[in-house]
């Protein structure tokens, strides 16, 4: 079901119930949105009504579910209908809800994927856009025995293990190949827990609206008649009992992997947070909201960085050059005789690296000097400062209405000259940045012999407000407009 173009409903569906954590009743609205909208919470019932999109930068907490948030709005445990929205193909639409939490229904995704199947699919016009895995991307939590891999692939796929080292909850896998069988394979598998979390969850104030026709409870060990009666009462349930199974319920498994399909489904409600469906496939073991969203927010900064990357450098590039000379004119405002980087040839978040070819015919070598041309020490720094000035890239969205200054130079130190032939590389390394104002680290070396290193400080002005004003004390500026 790789849409071409994006679709929403054709009607509104709504839902009620209460919230499995909170156990306040809510209603939920679920209505069609005009392109290009994603996928929208709206809580209602405050006033003015408060907008959260459902994307990986409103996650504000995962405590055994996805919660998204504004302020001091919560919308709790999001994903049951999410991975219903993705699985089914819906691009856009608008979720009111009233209450702090999505009801938590049968504890599946089936009710809303019922709903979605009976108002059916509106295509729009505009082309769907997809998130697309182009490279290996990992991610790994040792200590949890989590770790998740995107790989390449033209179309979806998950793949998720669960294992949780007891004899009812044994390793089990469940597999998602294509989106056709999402309805019928994932969407149905309800949420669980073990035995023994429940009464620690419900001394949390967690789960407070779990009842066991919301949830498949798992005995993992042997418990008494006296104690399971004991946990039941907490939740209304005091003549509760073990079936065969393993499992604290009247209700039979849906799949004898159930728990394995619902991380399954949570997963895919998680990677609904990125804003678009996903191209790639995925592998999962032991997954969980905390590491499905650490794991969204690696995927989502590499596609930030790609964005950039893209804006700028037009052309395909050799192997290991991010920004080649033209991308980097187009960064940077210095012109010959001042622009002094030649290439980038790795851009991340906190660091960069680029280089300087320094050739005999540099215009400073003329009078600097005669006999023994050295390059001036503080035009390593000027060099070191453009290059770290492409690193503001990351910070703010429209680069070109700023231009970087320079606050101060620390600690700077020139080991060795350099000298025509010579090929600077520049290392810089993101120390802070709080409310404009960059402090980075910096080193150069030539062959990997450091030849000159200091700390730089910057700060982006805005174009508009600084003619003819400047931003540095000593009235040195790199002027990075980036
Ligand atoms: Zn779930």
């Amino acid at each position: 079901m790789a849409f071409q173009k994006q679709h929403t409903l054709k009607e509104a569906i709504s839902f009620e119930g209460v919230g499995l954590h909170t156990g306040e009743p809510s209603r939920v609205v679920v209505q069609p949105a005009p392109e290009n909208t994603g996928i929208v919470f709206v809580r209602e019932d405050f006033s003015p009504s408060v907008e959260i999109p459902a994307q990986v930068d409103y996650v504000v907490d995962l405590m055994r579910s996805t919660t998204l948030g504004m302020g001091e709005v919560r919308i709790h445990t999001v994903e049951h209908l999410l991975a219903a929205l993705v699985g089914m193909g819906v691009s856009n639409a608008r979720i009111s809800v009233w209450g702090p939490e999505v009801p938590i229904l049968d504890g599946s995704a089936k009710p809303f994927v019922e709903a979605i199947e009976r108002v059916g699919l509106q295509p729009q016009k505009a082309e769907q856009q997809y998130y697309v895995i182009e490279e290996p991307v990992h991610y790994q939590d040792k200590q949890r025995g989590v770790d998740i891999a995107a790989l390449p692939f033209d179309g979806f796929r998950a793949t998720v293990m669960v294992d949780y080292n007891s004899q009812v909850l044994g390793m089990q896998l469940a597999t998602l190949v294509r989106w056709e069988d999402f309805p019928t394979e994932v969407a149905p598998a309800r949420t669980f827990c073990l035995l023994y979390e429940l009464e620690e969850l419900y001394h949390r104030g967690l789960i407070k609206g779990g009842t066991l026709d919301n949830a498949i409870v798992i005995v993992d060990r042997h418990y008494t008649q006296e104690e399971l009666q004991r946990i039941g009462g907490l939740f209304g349930y005091p003549d509760v009992e073990m079936v065969p199974e393993g499992v604290l319920n009247n209700t039979p498994l849906r799949f004898e992997n159930e728990p394995a399909r619902h991380k399954l489904l949570d997963l895919i409600g998680d990677l609904a947070l990125l804003g678009a469906p996903l191209k790639g496939q995925i592998i999962a073991m032991r997954p969980g909201h905390a590491a499905n969203i650490a794991f969204l927010r690696t995927l989502h900064k590499l596609i930030q960085k790609k964005k950039i990357i893209q804006r700028f450098q037009r052309t395909p590039t050799s192997q290991n050059v991010v920004f080649d000379i033209h991308a980097i004119r187009r960064i940077l405002p210095h012109r010959y005789p001042f622009l002094l980087v030649d290439k980038i040839t790795h851009f991340s978040q906190d660091s960069i690296v680029g280089i300087k070819n320094v050739t005999i015919n540099e215009p400073f070598f003329v009078g600097h000097f005669e006999d023994n041309p050295i390059m001036p020490g503080v035009l390593i720094l000027e060099a070191m400062a453009q290059v770290g000035g492409i690193l503001f890239l990351n910070i703010v969205e429209n680069p070109q209405d700023y231009w970087v200054y320079f606050l101060a130079i620390d600690n700077a130190r020139f080991k060795r000259p350099v000298i025509p032939g010579d090929q600077l590389v520049f290392k810089l390394d993101l120390l802070q940045i709080r409310r404009g104002i960059c402090k980075m680290a910096g080193k150069a070396y030539v062959e990997d012999k450091l030849v000159c290193e200091a700390e730089l400080t910057a700060s982006l002005v805005p174009k508009k407000t600084i003619h003819g004003e400047s931003g540095s004390a000593s009235g040195h500026s790199n002027q990075s407009s980036v």
